[in-house]
């Protein structure tokens, strides 16, 4: 491919819109342009890596015993009036009338489409197992798109689904598919680490997720340092022994009350009467599935939300608005605690609440909070689960080591779902036995403009993009610096011809350019490898090779400059690592 006939609008400045270095590389390198919110086209090069990420997708998932398939992106409302989440899926699921006055929506995922279709089509125990996976657009109206392709609202996914008769026929699927995973992101030249997830509105079982470990990513994984211990703290249990149970021996006082205007927070409470967050406990008021919830905490930890709400079992979860919380607390928000809550209202301690002897909290009065408060005595002590956020401070849940927080970028996401939509929407299939049983089923993600935009955040340097070579748009470029002179270009065009033949994707920059914009943008735009063919060539019959990570030139014959290329982007015949 010529650079002087290929569309690669790059930009010297960095676009004022871009937080995120993956955002900014891709406008600046000309990959991608935003249309509105969330909506991006993909330009000619961003959408070869994109092509690139699919087809090392595709390969891994048909070897793995996948088959492809496309579905719909508009799907009817009445499939997910079956399922129950036409209700429940909340705004991110985009709904529209068709001419006809039918609900409609764009599918952000395809659970309900896939159970129809097997529902319709398996009918015996024979037909399992089955995995079915396609690459399509998705659509989800984000609340907050962002960061460019990493959150958009029209996104591509790989989504798979696999239906099997019995747990254990599952079990190997899931297995197949982690594999899978894993081969997938080590061949797109990710530093990636598979964690336990939440199960979130899906439903189901068993989840993990594959994140790409970077400073920028949106999810915070629990990491153990001393065994292979990962989760989403999302999900991380917070293990009893780091609540360090009160065990002074004095009896506490009587309850006091204390005078608190305008004071709400812990920290503020702390100041003002002279104690530790430890020693308070913070009450939150929230809304589960239109109920409220009293959650009590220690004022030195984080309440998790999403523990919460597994515990409830809510499809949604919100902190409670004013109103409620005076409601339920018969005061203004900041001045709740757990002596008086009004009855009938579903209470949930944290053990690091719960383990307090004695501990002062809001008095469910304006401008007042209680001292002295007692289990027992002065509250009843509700019903204890662990709703708190680990923190670098407690043990590892596995193996008691060292936890360690780190920031991740989800890229891929695996669920057992069991048989939460085979029942709902009626896939039931005859087992061996004749019995009719509901099929049992798994359902696998990998967002692939994700997956391009984490490679860009873990492989760039201040110069642009250094593509992971099987991500890569092309795998060389050949800068010839005088495309006037009829043997160098030549040469060019000798060299395009020969990495062409060896199977590899070469860029020939013939632009009427300065060397420096040529370097500048083959460094830009992250291609692998460099081939200079210049004046130089006249006098010594070399060229220049530079792998675009080293940076490092190196003078040498056409041959081995193109030995040299085939080792750096991995596609030498005895397959070297690439530099
Ligand atoms: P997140 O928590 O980031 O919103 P999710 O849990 O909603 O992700 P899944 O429903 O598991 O995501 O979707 C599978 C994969 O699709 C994710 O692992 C991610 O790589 C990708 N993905 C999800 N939402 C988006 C989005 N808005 N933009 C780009 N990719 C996305
Ligand atoms: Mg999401």
């Amino acid at each position: 491919m010529r650079y002087s006939r290929m569309f690669i609008p790059t930009l010297k400045e960095v676009p004022a819109e871009a937080e995120v270095i993956s955002h900014k590389l891709m406008l600046r390198a000309g990959m991608i342009r935003k249309l509105a919110s969330g909506l991006y086209t993909y330009l000619p090069l961003g959408l070869r890596s994109i092509r690139k990420v699919e087809q090392i997708v595709r390969e891994e998932m048909n070897a793995a015993g996948a088959q492809e398939l496309l579905m719909p992106i508009v799907q009817p409302a009445e499939l997910w009036r079956e399922s129950g989440r036409w209700d429940h899926y909340g705004r991110e699921l985009l709904r529209f009338l068709d001419r006809h006055d039918r609900e409609c929506c764009l599918g952000p995922t395809h659970e309900e489409v896939i159970t129809d279709i097997v529902r319709k089509e398996v009918r015996s125990y024979r037909d399992l197992p089955l995995n079915l996976y396609q690459i399509q657009t998705k659509f989800r109206d984000e609340i907050r798109p962002r960061f460019g392709l990493m959150r958009g609202r029209e996104f591509i996914m790989k989504d798979a689904y696999s239906f099997d008769a019995d747990e254990e026929s599952l079990d190997r699927q899931y297995r197949a598919m982690y594999r899978a995973y894993c081969n997938i992101f080590e061949r797109c030249g990710l530093e990636y680490r598979p964690v336990e997830a939440d199960t979130g509105s899906i439903g189901g079982h068993a989840s993990h997720e594959f994140m790409v470990i970077a400073d920028t990513g949106e999810d915070i994984i629990a990491c153990c340092t001393a065994c292979e211990y990962a989760a989403n703290v999302e999900l991380a249990p917070v293990r009893g022994e780091s609540l360090r149970p009160d065990e002074s021996s004095e009896t506490p006082g009587p309850l006091e009350t204390v005078a608190t205007p305008g004071i709400h927070s812990v920290e503020q409470v702390a100041d003002f009467m002279k104690i530790t967050p430890g020693e308070i406990v913070k009450t939150l008021v929230f809304i589960a599935d239109d109920q409220p919830v009293v959650a009590f905490i220690r004022g030195d930890r984080e309440l998790n939300e999403v523990k919460l709400q597994r515990l409830l079992g809510a499809d949604r979860i919100e902190m409670a608005g004013d109103s409620v919380v005076r409601r339920v607390t018969s005061a203004p928000a900041g001045f709740a605690g757990p002596v008086g809550i009004s009855a009938g209202v579903r209470q949930v301690a944290d053990p690091s609440a719960a383990s307090l002897k004695c501990f002062t909290a809001g008095g469910n009065r304006k401008d007042t909070h209680l001292k002295n408060i007692v289990w027992g005595r002065d509250a009843e002590l509700p019903e204890v689960h662990d709703i708190a956020v680990i923190t670098e401070h407690d043990p590892c849940p596995a193996c008691g080591g060292k936890i360690e927080l780190k920031r991740g970028i989800e890229v891929g996401h695996i669920f057992k779902l069991g048989t939460k939509y085979s029942e709902a929407l009626g896939a039931r299939f005859l087992d061996s036995n004749g019995r009719e049983q509901p099929v049992i089923m798994g359902c696998y993600g990998i967002g692939i403009g994700r997956t391009v935009a984490a490679a860009i955040e873990q492989n760039h340097d201040e110069k642009g993009i250094i593509f992971p070579p099987p991500v890569a748009p092309f795998d060389v470029i050949i800068s010839l610096l005088d495309e006037r002179d009829e043997e160098l270009a030549g040469i060019a065009e000798k060299m395009t011809e020969a990495l062409e033949a060896a199977g590899l994707e070469v860029l020939l920059d013939d632009r009427k350019e300065r060397p420096g914009v040529k370097f500048k943008d083959s460094e830009l735009i992250g291609i692998p490898a460099r081939i200079t063919v210049g004046k130089k060539f006249k006098k010594t019959n070399e060229v220049e090779v530079t792998p675009r990570r080293s940076g490092k030139t190196e003078n040498m014959s056409v041959e081995d400059a193109i030995a040299k290329v085939l080792d750096i982007t991995g596609s030498a015949p005895q397959k070297s690592q690439a530099e």
